[in-house]
């Protein structure tokens, strides 16, 4: 056993174990430091939202136990990182935390002396604020003496002193200059509490925000826009049109029933942008729809320009190729990434090999651009103008959007049988909702008379006429 080191430090080290261990795993106590950083990040964060949609007082209660125990495991680690000196173990097997610090205690360590590498906020008080507090603080000799004063009785006093401005009496005998000096001391340490208040506010909104980054705006994004609810309340618009709102929600909920949604990549932006504005013209989506990110888009153009699979196709992660590091390829961690990269990469494939033969199918050229999007919602007829502003049409949700069914039973006839095939099988395979009208074997039909002339008409369907 190495000799007792006594004494407190007032500078502890901070131990910072380094990420793997030296048979090239991962590092246990590296490990351990970070589910504590993200437990006191966590914990900071509950505080910041506690009430704003739900008390979480009882979450909260709950979690500061756990986040404490998760520092006091990290700073454990810390300790047996630094290889300060433990009394033997009793038992075999990892040891608890606690019996890490009381092995410390028995050998004479001070677990002050290290501190793990994890981030706590604490808050930098201004120097002033500070020495103002000083300045007005004076030690009692006696924190518990007994007041100088006399009651009305003429008797002594029984109340204790007023603490930490040197007086000698109780609050309801103070001299003028003692209550004077207690003023000044409750406003200084007024000030200094506003000041932690105000910083530790400031730390959650800034941890709120890196979780944002962090989590928020994920480049990988394959989720669907959720449908409206049917009682959901559309912002008013101008009412020249002379239409009720109900039916701008109508045309929303139909359009989700024709399945075009999930089937067209980022629809949920061209859907929100609607929401806010049911009948606008490309540009005024535009905008709108680029103001939902402002992180990515700083104007319409450019939201109007960007790649339809934006945000949607995998992020290309700098991991070695299968087989060039075998020790890597080993770790559950990293095993488990590749799967998911793998599943990712696979969703996407399958998405974008069926939206392209989809668009192929509904004989429109290829589309690459949001603009691209919007003119092929134009062209099927989900989009119909609603009348004209300046120079631009002004565009609505139609009230009946033809569904894939449809449009690929009319114009399917014009494309090649492969293409067409492919497309079907993916509508079907995506469970498309089906055509009311057509069933989903009439438009396999069409594979068999796509050798035909082409057909001058080429209209989509008889409903369609709201143009
Ligand atoms: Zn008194």
């Amino acid at each position: 056993m190495s000799p007792s080191r006594y004494g407190r430090s007032t500078l502890a080290r901070t131990v910072s174990p380094p990420r793997r261990d030296h048979h090239g795993g991962s590092s246990p106590a590296w490990l351990l430091m970070q589910a504590a950083q993200l437990s006191w990040e966590i914990r900071n964060i509950l505080q910041l939202i506690n009430g704003m949609r739900l008390n979480l007082s009882e979450e909260l209660h709950v979690y500061r136990e756990a986040c404490d125990m998760l520092l006091n495991a990290a700073h454990a680690t810390a300790i047996m990182e630094a290889r300060l000196p433990l009394a033997p173990a009793w038992g075999s097997g990892p040891p608890r935390v606690r019996s890490i610090f009381a092995q410390a205690r028995e050998a004479g360590t001070d677990p002050a002396e290290v501190r793990p590498d994890v981030d706590l906020f604490q808050p930098r008080i201004d120097p002033q604020i500070a020495r103002e507090v000083e300045a007005t603080y004076r030690e009692d000799p006696d924190p518990h003496a007994q007041c100088a004063g006399a009651t009305v009785k003429k008797e002594r006093c029984a109340k204790t002193i007023v603490k930490g401005i040197g007086s000698a009496h109780c609050a309801v005998h103070l001299a003028p200059a003692e209550r004077q000096r207690r003023d000044e001391l409750r406003a200084a340490e007024d000030r200094r509490a506003q000041t932690i208040t105000d910083a530790r506010d400031e730390h959650q909104v800034e941890l709120a925000a890196a979780w944002i980054a962090r989590y928020g705006t994920r480049p990988h994004r394959l989720e669907q826009p959720a449908a409206p609810s049917r009682s959901r309340q559309v912002a008013p618009f101008d009412g020249c049109s002379g239409l009720t709102l109900g039916e701008d929600e109508q045309a929303m909920l139909a359009l989700y029933d024709s399945g075009w949604p999930s089937l067209c990549p980022r629809s949920a932006e061209i859907i929100r942008a609607l929401l806010d504005c049911p009948r606008a013209t490309i540009g005024r989506l535009a905008e709108l729809a680029a103001a939902q990110a402002p992180e990515r888009w700083s104007r319409g153009e450019q939201w109007l320009q960007s790649d339809i699979w934006d945000g949607i196709r995998p992020p290309d992660l700098a991991l070695p190729r299968l087989g060039q590091a075998p020790e890597l390829d080993e770790h559950p961690a990293v095993q488990e990434l590749r799967r998911h990269m793998n599943a990712s990469q696979g969703r996407y494939e399958v998405w974008q090999t069926g939206f392209k033969s989809l668009v192929e199918a509904c004989d429109d050229p290829a589309i690459d651009t949001m603009a691209d999007l919007l003119a092929f919602w134009q062209d099927l007829g989900i989009l119909v103008p609603d009348g004209h502003e300046a120079d631009a049409t002004i565009w609505r949700l139609a009230a009946l959007p033809p569904s894939a069914w449809r449009v690929i039973y009319a114009r399917g006839r014009f494309v090649p049988s492969h293409v067409l095939g492919t497309a079907l099988d993916w509508l079907l395979e995506g469970e498309t909702p089906q055509d009311p009208d057509i069933s989903p074997s009439e438009v396999f039909n069409v594979l068999l008379t796509s050798a035909k002339p082409p057909n001058p008409e080429g209209s989509i369907a008889p409903a369609q006429t709201a143009s």
